[in-house]
């Protein structure tokens, strides 16, 4: 299993997701007919960055909602789960569920809900990310999706190659000229 790593329409922005954030999450994968959907929050260290590192992932939680089709937080939980990931300097930057199909795209209610993150938020986000797992395979299908501030909605792609320079090296943390040029990699 590896990273994952998915680039904003633009090109300008990434997300890249840790091996152990990806195993959780692909641990609550709806497999099988029973199973109902899982979520929950996702967290980065460097929040404001063009180039996200999620690291951290909760959920679910005992008073979520949750059903073969659907998902919706227990606020107040999310709420207490956040304030622990803050104190390990680790911070929300969007929300993740399962859903029982191969290739998941956000429902109207999961647009809904992440705007209502978002907009909780204040001024202390730009976008907040609506990350779902599909039900088939090894490694799931994924969707990554934002929410933006102003109002639209974007789809992520994946980036299936290596990235010049990982969120959390040395030159991330004390941004210097990047020898290399192109921090963000080279896209497909
Ligand atoms: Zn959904």
């Amino acid at each position: 299993m590896n990273c994952r790593t998915f680039f904003s329409p633009d090109k300008t922005s990434y997300v890249l997701f840790t091996e152990s954030v990806l195993r959780y999450m692909y641990g609550h994968a709806q497999r099988k007919w029973y199973q109902i959907e899982a979520g929950g929050e996702i967290y980065s260290p460097t929040p404001y960055s063009s180039r996200l590192l999620v690291d951290a992932v909760v959920g679910p939680h005992p008073k979520d909602r949750r059903s073969r089709y659907g998902y919706n937080p227990d606020v107040n939980a999310v709420t207490k789960a956040r304030n622990v990931q803050y104190e390990r300097e680790r911070h929300a930057i969007g929300l993740w569920h399962t859903h029982p199909e191969p290739r998941p795209n956000p429902s109207g209610q999961d647009k809904k809900t992440t705007e209502e993150y978002l907009h909780a938020f204040g001024n202390d986000r730009e976008r907040y990310l609506s990350v779902i797992i599909g039900n088939r395979g090894e490694v799931p299908e994924m969707a990554v999706w934002s929410a933006e501030k102003c109002g639209s909605w974007q789809c992520w792609t994946e980036f299936h190659g290596q990235l010049a320079v990982l969120p959390g090296s040395p030159s991330e943390r004390a941004p210097t000229h990047n020898r290399n040029g192109d921090a963000n990699g080279n896209p497909e």
